[in-house]
């Protein structure tokens, strides 16, 4: 069954004809069949998300924070679009936050942004000789920049009278959260797509929540963002993260579907099959004296009873490749 049509879905016909979003975002190159179809499936994905979650009300003014990172001049171009568009009137504003990182290009943003006829603010916050001074040489220095990132953000949010700030993060940044904590944090719990901020004054919000990232990957090149390079602080890549977003991606690679699947199950949850008791009232279950067809008989399914053998009989041979197999992932 075909998805619902979100509130903030562009018409198929605006979103694939739409000028500016099919030209590369300097030149008048015509675009081509894939980058309209492309153009296309981010503007459903990010109309759905915005829509399921209730992400943007009339009358908003969404803050969108730009890092120059392909993720954020995405997030920017979409939202540009969907505000021309969508029936929803919202106010945007854009804003980067230059943390004086040694070398950091700052007029790029500004150039781009004025290029696009956004309205848009830099906010200038040295958090670079914070860290530097804080964080002993050789360690990690990603968790207190971001939490002093995050800071001046929100201030900068309150300064402009921002109702919801809106962040770059998609798909696989969601799901490489969700199996961080479960494998160094032993908790269930990944980034939501829509959030109270830690200050509990603002609403952060996750556009991009059901985007993959390859599909970023290639809006960028195909438009031809002025992408400015994260590593300018010198810092360390945080190596767990680049070890789980490796094993996605070969996880993908060997079963595509898989990712949309975890991710479907984030939305999901059956508290009565998992086992915490403070979401499930597992010490007063008692037989209801009736069935129950959402029960466990709903994971009796062939691929597998056949494969846990459980009820001792002759499971039918399955080939090693089916077992393998997916659950066919629907459009999101
Ligand atoms: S990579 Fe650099 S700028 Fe980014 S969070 Fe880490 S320390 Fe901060």
């Amino acid at each position: 069954m075909p998805p619902p049509t979100p509130a903030f879905a562009l018409p198929d016909s605006a979103a694939a004809a739409a000028p500016d979003a099919d030209a590369p975002a300097r030149g008048t190159r015509r675009p081509s069949v894939e980058q309209a179809k492309l153009n296309k499936r981010l503007h459903r994905l990010v109309g759905q998300a915005i829509a399921d979650f209730n992400m943007i009300e009339a009358g908003d003014k969404v803050m969108a924070c730009i890092s120059g990172g392909k993720d954020s001049y995405a997030l920017l171009d979409i939202l540009i679009e969907l505000r021309e568009r969508a029936p929803t009137p919202f106010e945007l504003v854009a804003v980067n936050l230059d943390q004086k990182q040694p070398g950091f290009p700052a007029h790029v943003l500004p150039e781009y942004l004025a290029s696009r006829g956004v309205a848009f603010h830099i906010a200038n916050q040295d958090t670079y000789s914070v860290v530097k001074r804080l964080i002993p040489e050789g360690k990690t220095m990603c968790s207190l920049c971001s939490r002093l990132r995050r800071g001046a953000l929100y201030r900068v949010a309150s300064e402009l009278g921002a109702t919801k700030i809106a962040l770059g993060h998609h798909r696989d940044d969601i799901l490489q959260t969700f199996f961080m904590n479960l494998f160094f944090g032993a908790k269930l719990k990944a980034m939501p797509p829509k959030l109270g901020s830690d200050d509990g004054r603002h609403v952060v919000i996750r556009p991009l929540a059901y985007v993959p990232e390859a599909d970023l990957e290639r809006w960028a090149a195909l438009r031809a963002f002025p992408i400015i390079p994260c590593t300018l602080c010198g810092s360390q890549p945080n190596l767990q993260r680049v070890r789980t977003r490796a094993m996605l991606n070969a996880w993908e690679r060997e079963s595509p579907g898989r990712l949309d699947n975890i991710f479907r199950a984030l939305g999901d949850v059956v508290p009565s099959h998992l086992a915490d008791r403070r979401l499930y009232g597992f010490e007063a279950l008692a037989p209801t004296g009736m069935p129950d067809a959402e029960g466990d008989v709903a994971f009796d399914d062939p691929l597998e009873a056949a494969d846990d053998g459980a009820c001792g009989a002759a499971a039918a041979p399955i080939s090693v490749v089916s077992l393998h197999r997916e659950r066919p992932a629907e459009p999101l």
